[in-house]
């Protein structure tokens, strides 16, 4: 049995009719820049998120992006996030000018550990940026709390976190600003690129709507420096269509996790931890154990196929001291890139397929232990 890390043509069959109908009534309307799709998948996103406001832009490394420099961070800046992370998160701090500076995690949860905010707040903070990984909120209140305290602004990266909610909020709705990205393989994908900014503040939802378009509300008057960041109304039309459905294929991947979590060895390896009151979008199935190297070939070698997210910390990566910006050691941070494996999830898994990943596993601890005891 062959399992994919992802299955996009799955999903597209079960609503090929829907989108092919969307881009054509798109394309015959050939109203392509910034048009009424964009602008309703941005209302529909904002109902979504229970924001005010949404700002459609090119991608998701953009949003948080855009999103950094309508908040006020800007050149000399320090924004502190975690290194445990995808590089766009840093690399959008750096696009802004600031510095990144990273924090540890939690290591139930793999997102930025609150207690360690306070001690790296200086003159220089200007916002946090908590990432909402594998779909997994981040302890916002405390982080929160912090920022009211300290004068800084809360911009999510909720880029994997689409239908997350974090104490009954989603996830596009915890502090100043949110960033999604429609990478296509996220919980919602484009068929290209293509991002979103969740706010309610209404002065942040405008500068992202002038800055994403060279920085002009108004034809031929340019009022800041921008880019060009608008997002596509093709991938709108589509997006459109699958933002009907997210709501049940993030059940179908909260399902599928609760039988991953029933049929894995608990004893043998590390599964995904809900704490109530917060809900897990399931963006990614992450497993811990000691033996990651050797079960990964294992699965790979029984048609499994895996990813590791992420198996290089953004402080460790040769960009980072290439611009001088080498950091002290993250305990936490660097002993889960060792530890942490991704296994496949996605709203159409069958049954079956979970059934063989999850006995690849079994068999792995049950008939090899030499195999990982010498891992
Ligand atoms: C995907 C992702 C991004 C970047 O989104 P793009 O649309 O690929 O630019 C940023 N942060 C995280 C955590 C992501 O997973």
């Amino acid at each position: 049995m062959e399992i994919p890390f992802v299955d996009l043509k799955a999903q597209y069959q079960d609503i090929k009719n829907e989108v092919l109908e969307a881009i054509a009534t798109a394309l015959d309307g050939m109203n392509l820049f910034l048009g009424e799709n964009t602008r309703a998948l941005e209302r529909e996103f904002a109902r979504y998120c229970e924001t005010s406001f949404a700002v459609g832009v090119g991608s998701g490394t953009d949003a948080l992006y855009l999103a950094l420099r309508a908040c006020g961070v800007a050149p000399g800046d320090e924004v502190i996030t975690v290194s445990h992370t995808f590089i766009a998160t840093a690399e959008a701090i750096f696009m802004a000018g600031a510095r990144p500076v990273f924090v540890d995690i939690e290591p139930k949860s793999y997102n930025m550990d609150p207690a360690q905010v306070k001690a790296a707040i200086t003159p220089r903070s200007r916002a946090i940026v908590p990432v909402h990984l594998y779909g997994y909120p981040a302890d916002m209140d405390p982080i929160l709390d912090l920022a009211k305290e300290y004068g800084l602004k809360v911009i999510s990266d909720a880029c994997q976190a689409h239908g997350a909610t974090y104490r009954g909020k989603s996830a596009g709705a915890l502090g100043d600003a949110a960033a999604f990205s429609f990478y296509f393989s996220k919980n919602l994908g484009a068929y290209g690129e293509a991002g979103m900014v969740t706010t309610s503040d209404e002065e942040v939802a405008s500068k992202i709507r002038v800055l994403r378009d060279h920085g002009s509300a108004e034809k031929y008057s340019h009022t800041d420096i921008g880019v060009n960041s608008r997002l596509d109304e093709l991938q709108a039309a589509v997006l459109r269509v699958k933002l009907r459905y997210l709501d049940e294929w993030i059940a179908r991947r909260r399902a599928n996790a609760e039988i991953y979590n029933s049929l894995l060895p608990g004893g043998s390896v590390g599964m995904p931890d809900e704490f109530p009151g917060w809900k897990h979008a399931y963006h990614l199935y992450v497993i811990e154990t000691d033996h990651r190297d050797a079960l990964q070939q294992w699965l790979g070698s029984r048609g499994v196929a895996t990813g590791i997210h992420y198996p290089v910390p953004i402080h460790e990566q040769p960009a980072m001291k290439r611009y001088g910006h080498a950091q002290g050691s993250l305990p936490i941070t660097e002993s889960k890139a060792r530890r942490i494996l991704s296994l496949p999830m996605y709203p159409e898994l069958t049954m079956a397929q979970i059934q063989h990943v999850a006995g690849c596993v079994q068999e792995f601890y049950a008939e090899t232990p030499a195999q990982h005891i010498n891992a």
